[in-house]
């Protein structure tokens, strides 16, 4: 059987490139090898990058207005096609329709954000800084600028990235994720359909041959990466060495701390949400709960009971809460690391490894443990499965301690009736991102988002005002118009450092 070749778009169309090499993309659901995406070398991130490089000037000089409407007129495309993008990423991604629906609103938010551009591409004005001298700063683009992105928010990730920088006047080449490809080429289409002109945005598919040429070309000024910690230190490391401003987003291991005042039905609601939606694959997904005192008995309970209930099925089937994970090899890992729980002592209080029940899709079940220890490999590692672990605590100081001791640090939340516990958890965690009786404290588009420690490389956190920050260089200018008359009075020829008169 023959199946479709997901292509580059390059310059606004699609194009085979030159790389014939190929990945498989699976039906997560069934197993079924569904399409063949291109892997594209260097050749053809060169020629994404000569295309973004050509659109660069014209772009880079069209009036902030004119952008903004593009941008409200590319917000309509999307959110008129929203039912389409939803099926596209649920396809290949295998998230339920629903969660694939949160997805794409998340990034229709950041792209909301961007409409505002002239607003927030305000520079600073100060009148009379020294006599007859005045000063003032802008923002400017920085060139063709890259993303490169995970599989497992295939829309949301790169909305997080190219809506705010094509709106500071950049150009941009995307590099999605292998696993589920075509929900940025259905993107690049709307692009195209808002009027955006060619070569503003290109993508360009592949794995780490295409992010290696990415990392080295010389035409490209900034790199914006999410995904894994060990890669987005590489991303970060090689970017930068090669001049390029950097920020690179890596992996996770959240901590959700209950403590015995919170409303234990409700906590126990969110972890399930947090831990078990889109299976667990998802960098604000909670992954350990940390029990304090009294709350660990009924917490697990609760949690135990609610798991179970959980319906597992296709993602694109409406009533499947939870959908397969990506690909045959998570699945692996994912069971791997179920066995090495049950063999390093934690308590399997629901086990998800009943997958044959849904054929060949790469299913596993809300799993449970309890009584997980930080040296326990379930509890260190990122899974990225519907794994959540219980590790019980005596006080909210040891729960803080045991955050604060993890390398990862993108997301925590706490739940707790007590304000002054709240507020002593939210001043001390170590922690990019805090929820408070909220689980996935992803912050909306007009913040901005991002971990500590090895959950982020670089300086500048996503999207929000510290996206717009990243893709633009300030420029201060001291301006002078004299009169003849009144030069003479502006320290002509005089060799000092200047000083405001
Ligand atoms: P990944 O690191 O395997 O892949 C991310 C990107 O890097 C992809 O485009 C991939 O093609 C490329 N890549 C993979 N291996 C490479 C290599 N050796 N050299 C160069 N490039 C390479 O991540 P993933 O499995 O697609 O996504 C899941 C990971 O992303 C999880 O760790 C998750 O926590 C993380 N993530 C983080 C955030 C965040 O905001 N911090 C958001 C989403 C996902």
């Amino acid at each position: 059987m023959t199946v479709r070749t997901i292509e580059h778009r390059i310059g606004g169309k699609p194009t085979a490139g030159t790389s014939t090499r190929t990945a498989p993309v699976w039906n997560p659901a069934t197993g079924e090898h569904q399409a063949d995406v291109l892997l594209g070398g260097p050749a053809d991130v060169d020629a994404a990058v000569r295309a973004a490089a050509a659109a660069l000037p014209d772009w880079a000089d069209t009036s902030v207005m004119r952008r903004s409407r593009l941008m409200f007129a590319f917000r309509n495309l999307v959110e008129q096609n929203l039912d389409e993008l939803v099926r596209i990423v649920s396809a290949e991604h295998g998230k339920v329709l629903d969660d694939a629906r949160g997805e794409v609103v998340r990034g229709l938010e950041v792209i909301d954000f961007a409409c505002g551009i002239p607003q927030l591409l305000k520079g600073e004005y100060s009148d009379q800084v020294s006599t007859d001298v005045d000063m003032f700063s802008f923002r400017q683009p920085l060139g063709v600028c890259a993303g490169i992105t995970p599989f497992n928010f295939p829309a949301l990730v790169g909305m997080w990235m190219h809506p705010i920088a094509i709106a500071t006047g950049n150009t941009f080449v995307l590099k999605p994720s292998e696993r589920d490809p075509s929900a940025s080429n259905f993107v690049a289409e709307l692009w195209a359909e808002a009027g955006l002109p060619d070569g503003v945005f290109n993508v360009v598919h592949g794995d780490k041959v295409a992010v290696d040429a990415i990392l080295d070309h010389p035409e490209i000024a900034a790199v914006s990466f999410v995904g894994s910690t060990p890669i987005a230190q590489y991303v970060h490391q090689r970017a930068a060495a090669n001049g390029k401003r950097v920020q690179a987003l890596g992996g996770a291991k959240n901590h959700a701390v209950v403590l015995p005042d919170a409303d234990l039905d409700s906590a126990a609601d969110h972890l399930i949400a947090a831990a078990y939606g889109s299976s667990g694959q998802r960098c604000m997904a909670i992954s350990v709960a940390v029990a304090v005192g009294d709350a660990a008995g009924p917490l697990v309970e609760r949690v135990r009971e609610k798991a179970r209930a959980i319906k597992v099925g296709p993602g694109l089937e409406p009533t499947s809460e939870m959908g397969p994970v990506v690909t045959r090899e998570a699945l692996a890992r994912i069971t791997g690391y179920i066995a090495s729980g049950v063999e390093a002592g934690a308590d399997l209080v629901v086990d998800g490894r009943w997958p044959d029940v849904l054929g060949d899709g790469f299913f596993v079940g809300p799993t449970l443990f309890d009584h997980v220890t930080p040296e326990m490999a379930v509890y260190r590692d990122e899974i990225f499965g519907p794994v959540l672990v219980v590790v019980r605590v005596d006080s909210l100081e040891e729960a803080i301690d045991l955050v604060n001791a993890s390398c990862w640090a993108n997301g925590t939340a706490i739940f707790t009736a007590s304000g002054q516990a709240a507020r002593v958890f939210q001043r001390s965690v170590h922690v990019g991102m805090v929820g408070i009786n909220v689980p996935i404290p992803v912050p909306m588009a007009f913040y901005s988002f991002g971990g500590w420690k090895d959950s982020l490389f670089g300086d500048h956190h996503i999207y929000g005002p510290e996206g717009v920050a990243f893709y633009t260089r300030a420029k201060a200018v001291t301006s002078r118009w004299p009169e003849p008359t009144s030069d003479e009075s502006f320290q002509r020829g005089n060799l000092n450092f200047p000083t405001a008169v």
